[in-house]
């Protein structure tokens, strides 16, 4: 793996403008599949000579490549670049209640290959640790930059620290440290619907969107918020649990101490709750969902009683950020066409709506692991691309 710990700091405004410089070129590349010198210096507003003193040690270190020839409009023709993508590379962990997933990935993010351990549900953080650690260090590549971990809770952006999580009954749990201490690299921790609202970033629904909001919907309900392009985690990380926003202040008993609380009237158990009420007997949600054991009217029903309180957090949410855009994670199981123009007409009957004519889309995704695994890898590659540790090797050749 690689060892980033003597990386030169670069202070003072002319390293700090070159820095800035270097990665809006690489950020362009990044951007694009293919583009030539001119067109980055015209994306980035910098001259062409600057653009080409900034990418020819790029190019000569691997970073960037040089691809044939670009399309010419007359005259010679220009060089396409292109980001190398397996120029580096970064592991991608996602913790959940009983399962352990840990991913190589390139700076694509692309997943190269994946390990998945399963453990019992209500580890101890002490007994998990060694399995983490050795799922990690059996991962046996050079250039390694960075690890990223996502997991559901409160996560402390800048102390590196899972401050709390209830799906596995851990706080004040020191991840980042644990881990530099074994692999003395860079490592990232991120909430879960954080990384998949940045997977959504660069997907089919949340590419061209600046600002949109990530829900997600199953065991229980939380959000992600990308404002300009950039996670809003909040001053204390806590920003999008919505699914302690309180809809009956006597309401049902939650875990996290308040009662009415939105995930308490949104989760799983809660739909199963419904269905047994309505057909008299237990059911799982495998007998629900997969093997369709309960009359699907009787399921689309208790899902739209379900979705109600869910409309009521999306219209609660567009009017606090007023978003472009709402992306809703659910289970591949869950009928989204159904519960897509349902939703649709409760937010329709909004002030929002009627009024402003502030018409925030509503579009649904699957819940995937792979979109968490990638979605983290992402925010681990934009990390080491634009805080210099990527760049941290080239200082030499970029000379002062
Ligand atoms: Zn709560």
């Amino acid at each position: 793996m690689k060892d980033n710990s003597n990386i030169k700091n670069r202070t003072g405004n002319k390293d700090l403008i070159k820095d800035i410089n270097i990665y809006h070129c690489i950020n362009a590349i990044r951007s694009h599949q293919l583009i030539s010198r001119a067109e980055i210096s015209k994306e980035i507003k910098l001259a062409q000579s600057t653009v080409t003193k900034i990418i020819n040690p790029l190019v000569q270190s691997g970073l960037i490549l040089e691809v044939g020839d670009g399309t010419s409009t007359g005259g010679r023709k220009p060089i396409n670049l292109r980001f190398n993508n397996d120029y580096g590379f970064t592991i991608s962990v996602k913790i959940e209640a009983s399962r352990l997933i840990v991913a190589l990935c390139n700076l694509a993010p692309a997943i190269l290959s994946t390990t998945v351990i399963d453990f019992p549900l209500g580890i101890r953080y002490e007994d998990f640790k060694p399995l983490l650690l050795d799922a990690i260090r059996e991962i046996d590549k050079e250039r390694v930059y960075a690890i990223g971990i996502t997991i559901s809770g409160i996560v402390d952006d800048d102390s590196g620290r899972l401050v709390s999580s209830t799906l596995l009954g851990w706080s004040d749990i020191h991840l980042r440290d644990d881990l530099f201490d074994e692999f003395g690299i860079n490592i990232y921790i991120e909430n879960d619907v954080n990384a998949f609202a940045m997977y959504q970033f660069n997907s089919e629904f949340g590419r061209n969107h600046n600002s949109f909001i990530c829900m997600t919907v199953g065991e229980g309900v939380g959000s992600g918020i990308v404002i300009d392009g950039k996670l809003y985690r909040g001053e204390f990380g806590g920003a999008g649990e919505i699914g302690h926003q309180i809809l009956f202040p006597e309401g049902k008993q939650c875990y996290c101490g308040q009662k009415g609380c939105l995930e308490m009237y949104v989760n799983e158990d809660e739909v199963l709750h419904r269905i047994q009420r309505k057909i008299g007997k237990s059911v799982t949600y495998n007998q629900v969902f997969r093997e369709n054991e309960v009359d699907k009217s009787i399921v689309d029903e208790t899902m739209l009683e379900v979705y109600n309180y869910v409309g009521i957090a999306v219209i609660n949410l567009i009017m606090q950020m007023n978003p472009q855009r709402i992306i809703i994670g659910v289970k591949k199981e869950v009928d989204t066409e159904l519960l897509e123009s349902y939703l649709r007409d409760t937010i329709h009957e909004n002030w929002f709506y009627k009024k402003a004519k502030m018409e925030t889309e509503i579009c649904f995704t699957v819940l995937v692991n792979e979109k968490f695994v990638i979605g983290m890898a992402q925010i681990v590659t934009n990390e080491i691309v634009n805080n210099s540790i990527l760049l941290g090797e080239f200082n030499s050749v970029f000379g002062d």
